[in-house]
């Protein structure tokens, strides 16, 4: 089995993110918790290969209509529709207006439980309510399902990032050929993995 470190996952900085420059900010995010970054690329995608990433998950739609619903229900609201699949049509249509609409940031990050890390620093799908103060998305963006359904686009949560390892593996064969994503060393990984430290006294 791989050892621990050797975990990656996608993350994108998505138009709105590019536009109100936050991409430091997000690199910095992932950067200083001790991740490692492994591939990086700014590309505008087709509506297409939109499509395509959310869809590598046949379960996708429903989960993410569902979602939806439950979202909706939990703040005493009415959901557009009862049916999963009628939600997540709009919403996919919604992302691929969105996600194509200008250059996005693709990049690989690397470390020990890289995607449930990442989408704790990421935060929760909808800025009003699941993604918590210190994270991306609620630190920078304060879009809701409400709003973004009624508007008929894609809610605008300033990043993507890979939901579980398998779709992490998944996404990144998606976006980026095996040359573009880099194994190297960091002098960093030894404080962050090294088993036996040593000793830091003398010179
Ligand atoms: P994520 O993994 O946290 O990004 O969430 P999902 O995979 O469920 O949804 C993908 C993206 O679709 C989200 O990041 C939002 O940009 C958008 N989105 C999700 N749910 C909705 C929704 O109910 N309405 C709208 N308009 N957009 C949504
Ligand atoms: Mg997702």
């Amino acid at each position: 089995m791989a050892h621990f470190k050797e975990e990656r996952t996608l993350v994108i900085v998505k138009p709105d993110g590019v536009q109100r420059g936050l991409i430091g900010e997000v690199i910095k995010r992932f950067e200083r918790v001790g991740l490692k970054l492994v591939g990086a690329k700014m590309m505008v995608a087709s509506p297409e290969h939109i499509e395509q990433h959310y869809t590598l998950d046949p379960n996708w739609r429903r989960a993410n209509g569902e979602k939806t619903i439950k979202a909706y229900r939990d703040k005493g609201l009415t959901p557009p529709s009862e049916d999963p699949l009628v939600v997540n049509s709009a919403t996919l249509n919604g992302l691929k207006v969105y996600l194509s609409s200008g250059p996005v940031v693709c990049m690989v990050w690397q470390g020990a439980h890289a995607v449930q890390i990442v989408r704790k620093i990421a935060g929760g799908t909808e800025p009003l309510a699941s993604a918590d103060i210190g994270t991306i998305r609620g630190d920078f963006a304060l879009d809701s399902y409400q709003m973004s359904d009624v508007d008929k686009r894609a809610t605008r949560n300033v990043v993507h990032a890979s939901g579980s390892v398998s779709e992490a593996t998944d996404e990144i064969a998606h976006w980026f050929k095996p040359g573009e994503v880099i194994s190297y060393r960091l002098l960093n990984e030894a404080i962050i993995y090294a088993p036996e430290l040593g000793s830091f006294l003398g010179d």
